[in-house]
C-alpha cells in the first residue's frame, strides 16, 4: 500500500505535469538519459519487472510528445560535447537509450521516433544480433512462460524447497527472485544454474523460434534515420562477474563488430546491468584506452556539463504514466546536482 508521502509526491508531480511548469525551466546544465528496454504493445503476453523493461507503446508516444514539447532531444555525440565543454545551455536536456537491441525497437519504436523527429540511441550486446538468442533474463522468463510444470526445485539456489509457478503472479515474482539471485554469482555459477532451471522447466531457450532482437540490416536502416548505436558487449554478462581478460575481450568484441558492421567509430557504451557492483575501475580504464567517449550506468540522477564523470554516466528508468516521469524528471533537474538515491533493479 503506497504511504501518505508517496501520495503527496504523486499528487505533486500531476500537478506539476498538469501545469506545464517543466516548460518555464529556463537555462540548465542538466541532462536526463532516460532508459528503456522493450516497447510493447499493451496487449502483449509478458512478465512484468515494470516500465523500464516493458513499456507500453501508447505511454511511449505520449512520453515522446510531452520530451519534444519540453526538453532538448539530443543524441550522445551532443551529449558528450556537451559535458567535455562544460557549457550547457538553453533548456534541460534529455538522450532517450535503448538497451539489449529488441526487435521491437525497429517495429514499433522507430516509427514514433521518425514521427517525432527525435534521436536516440540503442545499446546492442553484439552475439544476439540476428540470432533467436536471448539476454539471460529473457531466457529466465521464455522458460517460466513456455513451461507446462507448476513447480519445481532449484536445489543450486534454493535446496529442496518446493517453489509454485502456478500463477502469472507467482511465476514475475520468481522471475525476479532468480534473475536477482543470478546477478550476485560469478558468470560461470551462473550459467550452471540457468541450465539446471531449465531442465527443471523441461524448456530450452535455445529452441526459441522466434527473434526477439535486431539484426544487422534493421540496425542499418535505424541508423539511416539519425538512430545512434552502441556496444553493449558482445554475450551480456555482468562484467564484474567475470575473470578481469575475459570481460575485456568481451567489451572489445563488442565495439570491433559494431564498428565493421556500422562502417563508423563505435564511441559509446553501456555497462549490462550498470549497477555500481557490475563494473570496475579496470573495465572503466579500459573502456577509455579503447577509444569509448562514454558509458553508460544505471547509476540515477541528471548529468550536468562540467562536473559528469562521462564513464559513469547517470540514467533513470522511464517510467509511466508520463506525468510520474514528467515529476521526476522535473525534481532531479531543479534539484541542480546528482540524486545519491539509486534506480532499482532494472533488470537490463
Ligand atoms: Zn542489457
Amino acid at each position: 500500500m503506497m504511504s501518505v508521502k508517496t501520495h503527496l509526491r504523486n499528487l505533486f508531480y500531476y500537478l506539476m505535469y498538469r501545469s506545464r511548469v517543466s516548460k518555464l525551466i529556463g537555462q540548465s546544465s542538466g541532462c536526463i538519459q532516460l532508459l528503456y528496454h522493450q516497447i510493447v504493445s499493451c496487449n502483449a503476453t509478458f512478465l512484468d519487472k515494470g516500465p523500464v523493461v516493458h513499456h507500453c507503446l501508447e505511454d511511449f508516444e505520449q512520453e515522446i510528445r510531452f520530451l519534444k514539447d519540453t526538453y532538448r532531444i539530443i543524441g550522445m555525440d551532443e551529449f558528450a560535447d556537451t559535458i567535455n565543454s562544460g557549457k550547457g545551455g538553453g533548456r534541460p536536456s534529455v538522450v532517450i537509450t535503448f538497451d539489449d537491441g529488441y526487435l521491437d525497437n525497429y517495429t514499433l519504436a522507430l516509427p514514433i521516433l521518425k514521427k517525432y523527429q527525435v534521436p536516440a540511441i540503442v545499446y546492442v550486446a553484439t552475439g544476439l544480433i540476428g540470432t533467436n538468442g536471448m539476454t539471460w533474463p529473457d531466457q529466465i522468463e521464455y522458460a517460466l512462460l513456455k513451461t507446462r510444470t507448476t513447480f519445481f526445485r532449484l536445489s543450486s539456489l534454493w535446496g529442496e524447497d518446493p517453489v509454485s509457478i502456478e500463477t502469472k503472479a507467482q511465476k514475475e515474482h520468481i522471475n525476479v527472485r532468480i534473475a536477482k539471485a543470478l546477478k550476485e554469482v560469478p558468470d560461470s555459477a551462473r550459467k550452471c544454474i540457468l541450465q539446471e532451471l531449465f531442465a527443471v522447466l523441461g524448456v530450452n531457450p535455445a529452441d526459441a523460434c522466434d527473434r526477439k532482437m535486431l539484426n544487422w540490416d534493421e540496425i542499418r536502416e535505424m541508423a539511416s534515420h539519425g538512430i545512434e548505436f552502441g556496444a553493449h558487449s558482445h554475450s551480456h554478462p555482468i562484467l564484474s562477474r567475470l575473470p578481469l581478460e575475459e570481460a575485456k575481450r568481451d567489451i572489445l568484441l563488442s565495439k570491433t563488430i559494431l564498428e565493421e558492421q556500422l562502417g563508423k567509430p563505435v564511441r559509446h557504451f553501456a555497462y549490462p546491468n550498470g549497477r555500481a557492483e557490475d563494473f570496475s575501475e579496470e573495465l572503466r580504464s579500459y573502456c577509455r584506452e579503447i577509444g569509448f567517449d562514454t558509458v553508460s550506468t544505471v547509476l540515477y540522477g541528471a548529468n550536468h556539463a562540467g562536473s559528469t564523470d562521462l564513464y559513469a554516466v547517470k540514467r533513470i528508468g522511464a517510467r509511466s504514466p508520463v506525468w510520474m516521469m514528467a515529476g521526476e524528471m522535473l525534481r532531479l533537474v531543479l534539484r541542480g546536482k546528482a540524486s545519491s538515491v539509486r534506480n532499482g533493479d532494472m533488470a537490463c
